[in-house]
């Protein structure tokens, strides 16, 4: 698998396309290990021909999987208790 590991916020695009909101300021909480964060401090991996993948920095658990294709987006958040929009507070 061709993939490139770049910061959250290279996620921005791709997010943008799939959420009314800007993701990359979104909190999360981990589903394997528990830790918290936004996503534009998580992990990124672009897939070429594939799609996006964000990790969490804590675990390397994949937190969200974004599939594109032309028309359709496709998107996986089995790895994220929650994302949470809005004032994040501890
Ligand atoms: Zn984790």
């Amino acid at each position: 698998m061709d993939e490139q590991r770049l910061d959250g916020n290279a996620a921005a695009g791709a997010l943008g396309e799939v959420f009314a909101f800007e993701a990359t300021t979104a909190g999360y909480a981990c589903d394997a290990c528990g830790g918290t964060g936004v996503l534009g401090t998580a992990m990124v991996y672009e897939v070429r021909g594939l799609g996006t993948i964000v990790r969490c920095p804590g675990c390397d658990n994949v937190l969200v999987r974004l599939v594109q294709n032309p028309g359709r987006h496709m998107i996986d958040l089995r790895g994220t208790k929650y994302l949470q929009i809005g004032e994040i507070s501890g």
